[in-house]
């Protein structure tokens, strides 16, 4: 048994296709004839742009836009005049084979992307090695496995899976995928939950522990993978992915219902998105609205800084689909992990700690001005609730709802429609804001405590670092208290509390959350129905009991042990 990240839960059985990437040897020819080679090049340049293309094609209506928007970057790369005029004068200069010139520009460009410091930018190498690969292997007459000719149920096993294999697979016959690389939020493991294909993502070895033909069986939820079960485990794991179905199946009568408790106190559970595309997934599954709209995407997929038009389309977008539900949208949370290419910062030693989210958009008053505006004039087609990120001190948070304000104002004056209400709040993700909560409650329409910068804030535990994830605690007493001091700032002015961190999602969260008063759990469209499950089995009487005690213990242990024996 080999195990992974679960990146796109559901349980799986079937033989392993494995997608082996042809190895190719690129030798060095001299004394060629430069006009036959770089005519080879175009030939298998031409035949490349037309692979993408109908790639992209047959995977539109099945990805979004934004993912189908990876193959307009992949045109980008083959129709690059600097990279075919630099193979084309190494082949007239040196004389060479037109394979090997474009190996060594692609090569030089790859190296040049790998080595910047920044996620997005080494994305990009893995784009040019995708679409440069393609076009060797058609140089070189090698046949390119087309994940879309499976035609019995299998589960691809792959070192990764690009974009483009992804946007192949036949959602009829891949039953999952396992690869070695990748994380919860690599381009796969996003492509997998969006086609609801059960994936395990980051495996180790393997590519060199399964062979073709395999049987295996995928368990997506714990992040397992067995290779070659005997017929017991096999029909162990039928039965658990029967019961994982019926599960999923039974769920849906609550698609509908209310969130209340057996005593009648209703709570909102509403999802998280990161793109007007999800919204269909929070409809299909029963959520009261969006609590968590992470707007970073949109800047994150572009080229260059989205314009105000752009940005308001999006956002109307998805307020005229979840009208009359809210949405709550967070402005732009970038730094971090997450960064820009054309919007370059300085290196720090703590990205974390630094130069992030408000803190940005405070300096950076222009972008910030132009998401403002594109969603005040969005507010006029639902229900909008605005959150800044990343809210240290009530300076900040005056200063970015100054910044609202004035912008609003600009627009009522230009006379354009507007909605009635836009609620402005902030999301609680640095301790020194909920430890204050009371004082920013009485500027703040509403609080979002995002548990996964605030666990790893108050724990002082980097939230990507493996070596010290034993510290990312929701249930360890000092967070709880954290949470209820939040809650509590909230309610003392009238105001409302949700959280939008993961642990909003967790089933053995949402019991003790409830008891300490939380509004509102915002968490992924898939989680909604099993949370409302929750919701309705337990008594808020109870649960606000339960919620005192777990105050009082000492540590995350004993709050779920607690949990685990009031909650059944
Ligand atoms: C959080 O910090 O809990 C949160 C929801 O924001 P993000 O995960 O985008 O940082
Ligand atoms: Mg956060």
């Amino acid at each position: 048994m080999l195990k992974g990240i679960a990146a796109s839960s559901g349980i799986t059985i079937a033989k392993a296709y494995k997608l082996e990437t042809p190895e190719i040897i690129i030798e060095k020819k001299e004394g060629c004839d430069p006009a036959a080679e770089y005519a080879r090049f175009e030939a298998a340049l031409e035949q490349s742009k037309q692979d993408i293309q109908h790639i992209k094609e047959a995977a539109t209506g099945r990805l979004s836009d934004e993912e189908l928007a990876i193959f307009d970057a992949h045109l980008m790369v083959a129709e690059d005049p600097a990279m075919a005029s630099e193979v084309k004068m190494m082949c007239e200069n040196e004389k060479v084979n037109c394979d090997y010139a474009l190996d060594k520009v692609a090569g030089n460009y790859i190296a040049m992307f790998e080595s910047l410091d920044d996620e997005y930018m080494r994305e990009r190498a893995a784009d040019i090695r995708d679409v440069t690969t393609r076009i060797k292997y058609h140089i070189l007459g090698v046949k390119i496995a087309d994940l879309s000719l499976i035609d019995e149920e299998s589960i691809v096993v792959a070192h990764d899976l690009t974009p483009s294999d992804t946007a192949q697979l036949n959602k009829k016959y891949t039953k999952g995928f396992a690869t070695e690389v990748g994380g919860r939020t690599s381009h796969s493991a996003i492509m997998a939950r969006s086609l609801e294909i059960p994936a395990i993502v980051g495996i180790e070895h393997v590519m060199s522990e399964v062979k073709h033909g395999d049987t295996l069986i995928l368990d997506a939820i714990k992040g397992e993978l067995l290779i070659n079960p005997d017929e017991a485990t096999i029909a162990e794991y039928q039965k658990k992915a029967e019961a994982y179905r019926e599960e999923v199946e039974a769920l849906k009568v609550l698609k509908d219902a209310k969130s209340c408790t057996t005593d009648g106190h209703k709570v909102l559970l509403v999802a998280n998105i990161g793109t007007p595309n999800d919204v269909e997934g929070v409809i299909a599954n029963g959520a009261e609205g969006v609590g968590l709209y992470r707007t970073e995407f949109l800047y994150m997929n572009a080229q260059a800084l989205p314009t105000e038009e752009e940005q308001y389309q999006a956002y109307k977008k998805v307020l005229e689909a979840m009208n009359p539900k809210p949405v709550v949208v967070r402005t732009l949370d970038i730094g971090g992990d997450k960064k820009l290419p054309y919007l370059p910062i300085d290196p720090e030693m703590n990205p974390f700690l630094g130069y992030r989210a408000i803190r940005l958009c405070l300096d950076r008053k222009d972008i910030f001005r132009t998401q403002l505006r594109a969603l005040i004039r969005a507010s006029a087609y639902g229900k909008l609730e605005i959150m800044f990120p990343m809210i240290a001190t009530l300076g900040e948070f005056r200063e970015a709802k100054k910044v609202f304000e004035e912008e609003k104002a600009k627009l009522v004056a230009e006379g354009v429609k507007i909605g009635e209400d836009i609620e402005v709040g902030m999301m609680v993700e640095i301790p020194a804001a909920a430890v204050l909560a009371d004082q920013f409650a009485k500027e703040a329409d509403f609080f979002s405590i995002g548990t996964n910068d605030l666990i790893q804030y108050s724990m002082a535990a980097d939230r990507m670092s493996e070596k010290v994830s034993y510290l990312y605690q929701p249930f360890n007493p000092s967070i709880l208290k954290l949470i209820k001091m939040t809650i509590d700032g909230a309610h003392k002015e009238g105001k409302w509390c949700g959280m939008c961190g993961e642990m909003a999602g967790e089933p053995d969260a949402i019991s003790v959350l409830m008891g300490l008063g939380l509004d509102e759990f915002s968490m992924s469209a898939t989680s909604v129905l099993r949370a409302r499950k929750v919701a309705n089995s337990v008594c808020y009487e109870e649960m606000k009991k339960l919620a005192d005690k777990a105050l009082q213990c000492c540590t995350a242990e004993e709050v779920l042990d607690l949990i685990h024996a009031t909650v059944k």
